[in-house]
C-alpha cells in the first residue's frame, strides 16, 4: 500500500523519482512542481528528522519574510534506524513508514512548502553513481532556484551525512553556471562546527520561534523515545553555540547553528571539497598554534 500511494502520488509531479516509494507532500495543496518552483530556502537531508536539527534559521525565514517558502528533501529511507522503547519489535519496513509519517507531520507544523522523501536505501546513497539517487537529486535542483540550500558539512561523522552531502554537490556542478544556488550552507549535525577558526563560521539565526522549533524536533518521537533527547540536545547545542561565540560580546541571537560556506566548491574552477575541508582544518590548527605561541 505504502509504495502504490507514493507512485500516485508521484504521478501527479512532472518529475518521477526512481524510488516507488517516494513520496512528495505539498502542505498547501500547490500542484508539486509549483510548490517546488517557488522554494526559496531547501535543505537536503539524510534522515528524517536531520532538517530540523540543521535548518531551523532558513524554517524561520520563511515563516517571517512574504515570499520565501521552505523545502525539505530527506535522501534516504531510514531503514537502519536504532530503535527502542514502544518501537523495539519494529520491522524495518513499519520503521520506515513511521519515519515517514513523522517527517510528513513535520512538514506541516513547519509550513513547508514542499517535502519529498526520496526513501533510497543508505547503501544506494552511499555508491557513487547510483543512477537513480542522482536522477532524483538532478531533477530537484533543477525544479528549483533556491537563494540557499542547507546541507550536511563535510566534517560530520555520520557517513550517510557525508554521502548525501558528496551527491548534492555532485548535482549541483551539473546544473548550468547560472542555475547554480546561490548559497549552499554545510550544517552541524554529527559534529558540530565550533572548532572553525571564526573568519570561517557562518552563523545561522536558529534561536527564533522556540516553541515551533520544540515541537519540530519533538515531531520525531520515534528517534527520541529510547532516551536519545534529539529534541533537547539540538536546542542545548544552539544555545551554548551563541553564548560561547564571543567571550567579550552579549548575545546577539539565543540560539545559532554553525555553517560553513560550501558555495566555492559548487563554482567553475573551484576547489575540491577535500582540499576546501583540509584548507579549514589547516586554518584551525594555525589559530590554535599561533595562540599558544602568543603565550609560550
Ligand atoms: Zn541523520
Amino acid at each position: 500500500m505504502r509504495s502504490h500511494r507514493g507512485a500516485l502520488v508521484c504521478r501527479t509531479f512532472t518529475v518521477r523519482f526512481s524510488h516507488p516509494q517516494a513520496d512528495v507532500l505539498v502542505p498547501g495543496g500547490a500542484a508539486p512542481e509549483a510548490a517546488l518552483r517557488s522554494v526559496t530556502h531547501l535543505c537536503v537531508a539524510a534522515h528524517a528528522d536531520d532538517i530540523e536539527i540543521m535548518a531551523q534559521s532558513g524554517i524561520s525565514d520563511c515563516i517571517d519574510t512574504p515570499g520565501k517558502a521552505f523545502g525539505g528533501v530527506v535522501v534516504t529511507d531510514g531503514a537502519g534506524s536504532p530503535r527502542s522503547g514502544p518501537y523495539t519489535s519494529y520491522t524495518d519496513e513499519r520503521m520506515i513508514a513511521t519515519r515517514r509519517e513523522e517527517q510528513r507531520a513535520a512538514a506541516r507544523i513547519g509550513g513547508y512548502a514542499i517535502q519529498v522523501q526520496l526513501a533510497h536505501p543508505s547503501a544506494d546513497v552511499k555508491a557513487s553513481g547510483h543512477p537513480g539517487v542522482a536522477a532524483d537529486l538532478a531533477a530537484l535542483f533543477a525544479g528549483c532556484a533556491p537563494e540557499v540550500v542547507f546541507l550536511h558539512n563535510p566534517a560530520d561523522k555520520h557517513d550517510t551525512h557525508v554521502a548525501v552531502l558528496m551527491r548534492c554537490l555532485e548535482a549541483i556542478r551539473l546544473l548550468p553556471a547560472g542555475r547554480r544556488p546561490a548559497r549552499v550552507l554545510g550544517c552541524e549535525v554529527w559534529r558540530d562546527l565550533d572548532w572553525l577558526a571564526d573568519a570561517d563560521k557562518v552563523a545561522l539565526d536558529s534561536g527564533r520561534h522556540p516553541d515551533l522549533a520544540k515541537k519540530l524536533l519533538k515531531a520525531f518521537d520515534s528517534q527520541i523515545a529510547g532516551g536519545k533527547r534529539y529534541d533537547l540536545a539540538a536546542v542545548g547545542r544552539r544555545s551554548a553555540n551563541a553564548t560561547f561565540n564571543a567571550s567579550h560580546a552579549t548575545d546577539g541571537a539565543s540560539g545559532i547553528t554553525w555553517a560553513v560556506d560550501l558555495t566555492p566548491v559548487t563554482r567553475a574552477g573551484g576547489p575540491s571539497i577535500e582540499t576546501f575541508v583540509a584548507s579549514l582544518v589547516g586554518r584551525f590548527g594555525s589559530d590554535v598554534a599561533l595562540r599558544l605561541a602568543r603565550f609560550a
